[in-house]
């Protein structure tokens, strides 16, 4: 639909643009992304010979651009600036209806029903219907904004160019424009190029994207090719780390702010805490974890853990609404609170400290092993829901990499195993050794403090800590459990 060939240009004898060539299919969405001062702009106007090229072509259709009439092209091509002069007095209604100029007919302009309808549609979509008789000057900079999208779609054209069209946009107003656009693209085959200030907004929205750096293309592609860690840290010159989007498959970007304070945070066995209701531990400063908790599992930052004891007739489909409810009431935190059950009373659970000259983990376990099943054997029998009894904790005094916290996961799952298979648990049902319960529980968490352990699996120095030290912790609870029950 549009395709750039070796464009270049700038202003005067400056060339600021060099030799940037894409393609974008009708329907699609392009982002250019670039720092500040990178081109960006100076390759839209470009693109709208806006300015003129002093090198390559662009081609619309498969037809050179400049052999379309200024007319025909206002046809094709719709451009919204990132700097507008609005210091016209104008009502909403009349700036979006200049939109509608390139579609009348003859010098003295014909209002047709088309042209009301694509203004009404227009003002429409970016929800400034109600301001249609203000005057623009009265507007905020984001409804400002968004009258002049309106104007631009209203002009109906197959290719759409946008320069930062969500600068001065709220959240809510971002995701309806962005939507909007989206939806023009795959559903009426808009084509869209739109430069992006943010990354993530770029990422999420666009099939592909351009990266600019002083005014050249430094890498052009789908998101995950051009949205990378080290490239985005070295065009921007700021450090990022990239992460997966929780919902999409589009990578997200987020700034690493310089460290503020050289304190070392350490976790220790008093920070650990036995109720009649729970094992708790209490740190000073959140710690990164991953767990298959009740209450705040998988990756996150928190600073309270609970692993609380529930009468074995609790009614697990309850649980998120009776967890909430205990929190609230005991006074702790929703969203910094980690939460595991058990059946097992907190007062049988073994706490433990492992360590070498370099660093220390803490291991809490309480293991109620009535249930135990052979994970291997579990397909001969019926599925009953148990509150997880055999529960983990490793808290690691370092700092894990991603690989490091799933490496100490199995890591430790392997050291339970040898524990029940040590203390001779069976399976009930086919008397073979037990290799954990039906919903045993495991967090993983670390002060990610000092130097990175980029591996924790049972080899490592801290795999080494956390195996010996949940087999060990482990052992110590089965039999206190055992003991209990004598
Ligand atoms: P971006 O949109 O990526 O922030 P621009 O394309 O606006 O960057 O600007 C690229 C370079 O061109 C900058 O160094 C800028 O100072 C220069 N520039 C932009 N507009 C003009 C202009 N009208 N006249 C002269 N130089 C300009
Ligand atoms: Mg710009």
């Amino acid at each position: 639909m549009l395709k750039v060939e070796q464009i270049s240009g700038g202003y005067g004898h400056v060339p600021i643009v060099q030799n940037v060539s894409f393609e974008v299919e009708q329907g699609k969405v392009l982002g250019i992304l670039g720092p500040n001062g990178s081109g960006k702009s100076t390759l839209l106007k470009l693109i709208s010979s806006i300015i003129e090229p002093t090198a390559g072509n662009v081609y619309i259709e498969g037809k050179l651009m400049k052999s379309y009439s200024a007319k025909a092209l206002a046809k094709q091509m719709a451009v919204l600036p990132q700097l507008h002069a609005n210091a016209f007095s104008n009502s909403v209604y009349d700036a979006v209806s200049l939109g509608r100029y390139p579609h009348q007919k003859g010098f003295f302009s014909s209002w047709s029903k088309e042209d009301e309808e694509a203004v009404e549609n227009a003002m429409a979509q970016t929800g400034v219907q109600k301001y249609r008789d203000t005057m623009m000057e009265f507007l905020s900079g984001g409804e400002q904004q968004r009258v002049f999208i309106a104007q631009a779609l209203a002009q109906c054209s197959n290719v759409l160019l946008l320069d930062e069209p969500t600068n001065h946009l709220d959240i809510a107003h971002q995701k309806q424009i962005l939507d909007m656009i989206r939806k023009e693209a795959t559903e009426c085959g808009l084509t869209v190029v739109s430069v992006f200030h943010d990354i993530n907004l770029a990422s999420l929205y666009c099939d592909e994207l351009l990266l600019m750096e002083n005014g050249q293309v430094r890498a052009y592609g789908a998101p995950h090719e051009v949205v990378l860690q080290e490239q985005i840290a070295d065009v921007y010159q700021a450090k990022v780390s990239t992460y997966a989007h929780p919902e999409m498959p589009k990578p997200q970007i987020t700034m690493m702010p310089d460290p503020i304070s050289q304190h070392k945070p350490v976790v220790s066995l008093e920070q650990l805490t036995i109720t009649h209701d729970y094992v708790q531990l209490q740190t000073e400063f959140p710690l990164k974890v991953i767990s298959s908790a009740v209450h705040n599992a998988g990756m996150g930052w928190y600073n309270t853990f609970l692993n609380r004891s529930v009468s074995p007739y609790y009614n697990i489909n309850d649980v998120k609404e009776e967890t909430n409810q205990f929190l609230k009431e005991q006074g702790f935190s929703l969203t910094n609170t980690v939460v595991m059950l058990t059946a097992v009373e907190a007062n049988l659970a073994v706490t433990r400290v492992f360590s070498n000259d370099r660093f220390s983990v803490i291991v809490a376990v309480t293991a109620g092993v009535g249930n135990a099943v052979d994970a291997t054997r579990t397909y001969e029998q019926e599925y009953k829901p148990y509150i997880g009894t055999i529960n983990t904790w490793v808290i690691v005094n370092g700092k894990l990499s991603d690989e490091a916290f799933y490496q100490a996961m199995i890591t430790a799952t392997e050291a339970k195993t040898k524990a029940l298979a040590e203390e001779d648990i069976r399976d009930a049902q086919t008397n073979t050794v037990a290799t954990g319960t039906s919903t045993d529980s495991l967090l993983i968490a670390a002060t990610q403090h000092g130097e990175e352990m980029p591996y924790a699996g049972p080899i490592t120095d801290v795999g080494k800590l956390i195996g010996r030290g949940v087999f060990e912790t482990t052992v110590a609870a089965i039999q206190r459990y055992k003991q209990s029950k004598i």
